[in-house]
């Protein structure tokens, strides 16, 4: 048996000698272990397996085996617009997206950056998304959405939204059902949730289309805690109007009261933190503390890659960094030295994997590396770096070195997505030309002016650099 590259075919693929991270028991690591699939699910996991007749064998050594990543909050129809936003605040994103230009999106656009966006999830090593796709401004664009996830071998949860429309109209809308209907399968690969987000009425305009996610026996997404929108105020609403609910994720869940944790918490709630998103654009702290101090169960997302980056390596990197940082800032704030950290490694390692799979509902056959299990699977494996030795600790090793350039195959429901670090069935000449196209489209409608002011937002007078580093200015106020 040899490692090979031709797979299909019901052939099974074992994975052989790696470490593997089962990640059932956060800390447990098997070294020189294999993992073999067989159809869609994972049959055994041993050292030196029996290979069956007809296997692809991939070798393993000297690689780590992790379950596949779980992003639960991706905004894939923007990604045609990668590093756009890159200096932007959540107020120049929402005029940007909200009022100026998010009208500009063609179906064709918002099928070009949810294939791109499925693309690099793939390649990233995140098998399972959540495309937070409040977009969709016409069902061609909703048409146009799942074309693209139904397109690239990855596993995707169409988190359906529309920012151009009243919640409370399109999510009761015949032809938004009609479409449900005919092209979201709800059958694990392609599944549903409902994106919905709170603008701040007291009357609750909204929960007509909380009570539609409840019609269709699907869990809500909503960003929550955002400094500025969706505060407590807003949790106090939905609670009294049984709108919070078993399922429900909780994007970002910043800057919130006690009061709202508890009512997550107690409503059995989940978290999607996005920890880069959360300190650059201002919507607070990422609330790692609050979730261990309520007992409110995490996943990671990564939220839109017109600003940050799009892997999950990123996202354990920023979330650990956050959580630590807080960490010493309170103990220094104390007088004290914090001389061991709570959160570890294998923590965050565990956010990203089987923390995704609990919020999706997917516990019993995403998340862990287990027998019986679905086949979704990413093996971590760079010999030509010189970053692949030595491995010491395979936890720390996975969150603080790798990169999406040591993702060598993915698996997805048992299927080679992935492999040799190369994506495979994904033309990306064709992918390219077709992202273009979006980028002339929008840089047209917005004028080049437009365009170059939308990229390079002013710095006020103000606030330069050099006067916030001495604290000579005044806070802006009123805003
Ligand atoms: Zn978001």
């Amino acid at each position: 048996m040899s490692d090979t590259d031709t797979f299909g075919n019901g052939r099974p693929v074992l994975l052989r000698g790696g470490t593997v991270l089962p990640m059932d028991d956060p800390r447990r690591a098997l070294t020189n272990t294999d993992v073999l699939v067989q159809g869609d699910r994972i049959t055994a996991i041993g050292p030196d397996l029996t290979v069956p007749p007809g296997s692809a064998v991939i070798d393993a050594s000297s690689g780590i085996v992790i379950p596949g990543m779980i992003d639960t909050h991706r905004h894939m129809w923007q990604t045609a617009l990668r590093g756009y936003g890159a200096d932007w605040t959540l107020s120049q994103y929402f005029v940007w997206f909200f009022i100026d230009h998010g009208k500009h999106f063609r179906p064709q656009d918002i099928h070009a950056g949810n294939l791109l966006a499925a693309a690099e999830a793939l390649d990233a090593g995140v098998t399972t998304t959540v495309d937070w796709s409040h977009g969709l401004a016409t069902t061609d664009h909703a048409h146009a959405a799942v074309d693209a996830l139904q397109a690239v071998p990855g596993r995707f949860v169409l988190a359906y939204g529309n920012l151009h429309r009243p919640a409370a109209e399109w999510a009761t809308d015949p032809a938004f059902r009609a479409f449900l209907d005919q092209r979201v399968p709800r059958d694990g690969m392609l599944d549903l949730q409902l994106a919905i987000d709170l603008g701040g009425d007291p009357s609750f305009p909204e929960k007509p289309a909380f009570e539609a996610a409840r019609d269709l026996g699907v869990a809500v997404t909503t960003h929550a805690g955002v400094w500025g929108t969706a505060l407590d105020r807003s949790m106090t609403m939905l609670h009294q109007h049984g709108c919070m609910r078993p399922g429900t994720v909780y994007v970002h869940g910043s800057s919130l009261g006690d009061d709202s944790y508890r009512r997550i918490a107690d409503t059995g709630g989940y978290l999607s933190i996005s920890a880069e998103s959360e300190q650059h654009a201002g919507q607070g702290y990422p609330p790692t503390h609050a979730a261990r101090a309520h007992g409110i169960p995490v996943s990671l997302s990564m939220d839109t890659s017109v600003w940050w980056s799009a892997d999950l390596f990123s996202a354990m990197r920023a979330t650990l960094a956050a959580d630590r940082s807080r960490e010493h800032a309170e103990g220094h704030a104390r007088g004290e030295s914090v001389t061991h950290t709570t959160l570890r490694a294998h923590d965050v390692l565990s956010w990203a994997t089987r923390g995704g799979a609990a919020a999706l509902g997917r516990s019993h056959d995403l998340g862990t590396i287990e027998v019986g299990k679905k086949a979704d699977l990413v093996l971590l494996k760079n010999d030509d770096s010189p970053v692949s030795f030595p491995l010491l600790n395979p936890h720390g090793h996975v969150v603080l070195q790798a990169q999406r350039s040591d993702v060598h195959t993915v698996l997805v429901n048992g299927h080679v997505a992935k492999y040799r670090h190369r994506l495979r069935g994904i033309d990306l000449r064709a992918l390219r030309d077709h992202v273009e196209n979006t980028v002339e489209h929008l840089r047209g409608r917005l004028g080049e002016s437009e365009w170059h002011k939308g990229m390079n937002p002013e710095v006020p007078r103000a606030k330069t650099i050099e006067q916030s580093r001495f604290g000579t200015e005044q806070p802006p106020t009123g805003q």
